[in-house]
C-alpha cells in the first residue's frame, strides 16, 4: 500500500479479534506476508464482480458453499477433491433447474478464521480461549493449544495458495468436464434413497447433454468451470497484510480471495471490518441475520456500494426457517425501492443451530429446506430475484446434520462428527438439496 492508501480501518474499533500472543512474532508474519505473491487477481476479482452483477439482474444465480472452518489438517487431494465435485455436482443440477449460469464460489481456500460467541470455553471446571479457526490457535482443549498464535497466519497464507492450486487445476484440467460431473450425479441417485424421485430430472439433462453433443457442440464452459474463492473477512491484520493496489487501476483489492464477506457478528457501521470491506474493490458479501433493519440495510449500502454497482454487494440473509417470511420480505422491498440492485442469497444453516438431545449442535435438513422454500417465496411475491444459496458442506459422509435421505438422527451424530465448527451437509444432504431446490423450479 502506498502513503495515500494507508489502513486507517486499523484505527477503529474491530470486533472478534484475537489476542496474539507475542506481538514481535506478528509484526514478523505480517510484513513477510505483506511481500508475499497474491493468491488472486484483482482481474479475477473484478470478472467475478461481472458475474454478480448478472445474479443482481435476476440472469444468473449463486451457489456459494465450502467448510464451515478449513483446517489445516484438512488440505488433503481427498478432501478438496470431493468437496468441490460435491459443489460442481450440486450446480449441474442447479444450472439445469434454473435455466440461468451458476456462479460457483468455495467457501475454501482461506476460510480459517471465525468469530464466537463467547471469548471463553469452560469443560468441566477448566476454562480456556475460544477455538477461533486454525488462522488462530488450535481445536484440542489444552492451554498450549488455544493460545492465539500469529504464525498461524503463515500457515493460513499457503494452506489457501496450496488448496487454490488445486482447485485450479481441478477446474480447468477437463477433469470437471459437465459430462463427467452428470455421471457422478448419475451414481449419486442409483444409490440414494430418493434417487426414483429424481429420475426424470436426471433425464431430462442426459436428453440435453445428448442434443448438444449431438449438434456438435460442446461449448468451452461445457469442459472447463469457472470456480471462485471466498471467505469471512475476519482477521484484519491477515486481510490488511494481503491487500496490495492494483497496478491497472490504482485501486486496493484484497488479494487473499476473490470474494470475501463480513459476518453477523462484525458489520457494525462504525467498525474496522465495514471500513475495510468499503474501500476494497472485491465483491463484498455481509451477512444479515434476524434483528437486521431496512435501516441497517440501507445505511450498509450506502457504505459499501455507494456507486450503486450490480455485482459489487451480495446480501447473504440468514434469518432461520421459522422468522425468513416475517423478516425478509420488509428488507427486500426497501432495498429495492431506495434503487440499490444488490444479489440476495440465502444462508439457511446459521438460523437453524441448535443443541440436540446428545449434547451435539446440529441443524435440521428440513429446517435448511424451510428457510430456502421461505426464501424463493417471498422473492416470488416481491418479483424480485432469489439469487442463490450460501452453505456449510463438505464432500465426506459426516454425521453433522440431522435429516436427509439417510434419515440421521440425533443417535448417529457421534458416527462422524468432524466439523471443526458448525455442523456441515454431508455430501449426500448437499447433493440432495440441490436436487430440492431443482423441484421448486418446476421442474
Ligand atoms: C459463518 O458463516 O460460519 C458464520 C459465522 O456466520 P454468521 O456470521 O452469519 O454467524
Ligand atoms: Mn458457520
Amino acid at each position: 500500500m502506498t502513503a495515500d492508501t494507508t489502513a486507517d480501518w486499523m484505527s477503529l474499533p474491530a470486533a472478534q479479534q484475537p489476542a496474539w500472543s507475542n506481538p514481535d512474532s506478528l509484526h514478523e508474519v505480517l510484513s513477510s506476508l505483506r511481500s508475499s505473491p497474491p493468491l488472486v487477481y484483482a482481474a479475477e476479482c473484478d470478472q467475478l464482480r461481472d458475474r454478480l452483477a448478472a445474479v443482481a439482474r435476476g440472469e444468473a444465480f449463486l451457489l456459494q458453499a465450502g467448510d464451515c472452518a478449513e483446517t489445516f489438517d484438512g488440505v488433503s487431494a481427498d478432501q478438496i477433491d470431493t468437496k468441490l465435485r460435491t459443489i460442481l455436482q450440486m450446480a449441474a443440477v442447479l444450472t439445469y433447474a434454473a435455466s440461468v449460469p451458476v456462479v460457483k464460489v468455495g467457501r475454501m481456500a482461506g476460510q480459517y478464521a471465525k468469530p464466537r460467541s463467547s471469548d471463553l470455553e469452560t469443560r468441566d471446571g477448566v476454562t480456556l480461549p475460544s477455538y477461533r479457526g486454525d488462522a488462530v490457535n488450535g481445536p484440542a482443549f489444552e492451554a498450549a493449544t488455544r493460545v492465539p498464535d500469529p504464525h498461524r497466519l503463515t500457515r493460513m497464507y499457503h494452506a489457501s495458495a496450496t488448496t487454490l492450486n488445486l482447485v485450479r487445476a481441478f477446474t480447468t484440467g477437463g477433469y470437471a468436464d459437465l459430462r463427467r460431473v452428470h455421471a457422478w450425479n448419475r451414481d449419486f441417485l442409483a444409490l440414494s434413497p430418493v434417487g426414483r424421485r429424481y429420475e426424470d430430472l436426471a433425464r431430462q439433462i442426459d436428453s440435453a447433454l445428448a442434443f448438444m453433443r449431438s449438434c456438435g457442440t460442446l461449448p468451452r464452459e461445457i469442459q472447463t468451470v469457472e470456480f471462485y474463492a471466498s471467505h469471512e473477512a475476519l482477521l484484519l491484520d491477515y486481510e490488511t497484510a494481503l491487500t496490495r493496489v492494483d497496478s491497472r487501476s490504482g485501486n486496493l483489492y484484497d488479494v487473499s480471495a476473490h470474494m470475501v464477506w463480513i459476518g453477523e457478528r462484525t458489520r457494525q457501521l462504525d467498525g474496522a471490518h465495514v471500513e475495510f470491506a468499503a474501500r476494497i474493490r472485491n465483491p463484498i458479501g455481509v451477512k444479515l441475520g434476524p434483528t437486521s433493519t431496512a435501516d441497517d440495510a440501507l445505511a450498509l449500502i450506502d457504505r459499501l456500494d455507494p456507486d450503486r454497482r450490480p455485482g459489487r454487494l451480495t446480501f447473504i440473509t440468514r434469518m432461520g426457517a421459522e422468522k425468513i417470511r416475517d423478516v425478509l420480505p420488509n428488507l427486500v422491498e426497501k432495498v429495492t425501492a431506495s434503487g440499490a440492485r444488490v444479489v440476495w442469497v440465502s444462508d439457511p444453516m446459521h438460523g437453524n443451530t441448535y443443541k440436540s438431545e446428545s449434547g451435539y449442535k446440529t441443524r435440521q435438513f428440513s429446517s435448511i429446506l424451510d428457510e430456502i422454500r421461505g426464501f424463493f417465496e417471498v422473492h416470488r411475491h416481491l418479483g424480485t430475484h432469489p439469487g442463490g444459496i450460501h452453505v456449510e458442506l463438505t464432500g465426506d459422509d459426516v454425521t453433522e446434520c440431522v435429516g436427509g435421505a439417510h434419515e440421521i438422527g440425533d443417535a448417529d451424530l457421534q458416527q462422524r462428527y468432524e466439523t471443526a465448527c458448525d455442523p456441515r451437509l454431508n455430501r449426500s444432504q448437499s447433493l440432495e438439496l440441490a436436487f430440492v431446490i431443482a423441484e421448486m423450479y418446476g421442474n
